[in-house]
């Protein structure tokens, strides 16, 4: 029986979409904010996992999420038990993997496809090598590779955070003149930093706008956003609902 370590999922109140997040991390990124990256929260497998889900999707919108992100830390890291996942979820949701891509390859692309995924989010820390081996503590040849192989599988959407001194807008358009000899439609986010021990700060409004403008020269579908990956816009009042694997729920905002 394989496990991982799940802390929580999340249940959006804008639509009925589910965040799944899979807890333990290959990358050391130096500004990471996750509560994910270390291990932490409960040992689950795959059935009581794809249970909570289901029961918590039903008691919370009366039926299963149309949307099913699997992120983490990062939710590559046991192949199989990813597969399984995938595979156990898959209804009629649009199933999306959030990853830093490192451990992909065409293969393992091709069996994540093939048992139900929709979509790969890929978290392109920085285009130049050194400040990705840097920042990350690995190379990223592997998943500049990877971003080209997953656009021509399967529907690829790219996220940078933009980290002030750090990972900014001459990084940024790196990253977009990169993506763009892919294909200039490829959907492009850009996400603030949000400052942890001391490293960087939150960007400006002009420093994102200034970042959105320089990829924009680039692609055509870029958006910057300062909320949660898959929620474009937050209507007011609106907010996610973080649910622990024991089943009890609380709500929560953009503040924490
Ligand atoms: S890849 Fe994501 S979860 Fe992992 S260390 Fe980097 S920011 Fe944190």
């Amino acid at each position: 029986m394989e496990y991982r370590h799940v802390p929580f999922i999340t249940l959006s109140e804008i639509k009925p979409r589910v965040w799944i997040t899979l807890s333990g991390c290959n990358f050391k990124c130096k500004g990471c904010f996750s509560p994910a990256k270390g291990i932490a929260g409960q040992k689950m497998d795959v059935d009581e996992l794809v249970s909570l889900v289901k029961k918590a999707s039903l008691d919370y919108y009366q039926k299963l999420p149309g949307e099913i992100i699997i992120t983490g830390g990062e939710p590559t890291l046991n192949r199989s038990y990813l597969l399984d996942l995938v595979s156990k979820l898959n209804s009629s949701a649009v199933i999306i993997i959030e990853t830093n891509g490192y451990f992909l390859d065409e293969e393992y692309i091709e069996e994540l496809i093939k048992v139900g995924l929709s979509e790969i989010m890929l978290d392109l820390k920085a285009y130049d090598e050194g400040l990705h081996r840097w920042y990350t503590g690995f190379p990223n040849k592997t998943i500049l590779e990877n971003a080209r192989t997953i656009h021509e599988k399967i529907n690829l959407i790219i996220k940078t955070v933009y980290t002030p001194g750090i990972i900014d807008e001459v990084e940024i358009e790196k990253i977009a003149r990169f993506i763009s000899d892919i294909h200039p439609e490829i959907e492009y986010r850009i996400n603030d930093f949000k400052p942890l021990k001391g490293l960087s700060r939150t960007p400006t409004d002009l420093e994102m706008e200034n970042a959105y403008s320089a990829a924009k020269k680039h692609l055509k579908n870029v958006i910057i956003s300062r909320s949660c990956r898959r929620e474009k816009t937050t209507p007011k009042k609106k907010s996610w609902i973080t649910v622990f694997p024991d089943g009890t729920m609380k709500r929560r905002s953009l503040k924490n």
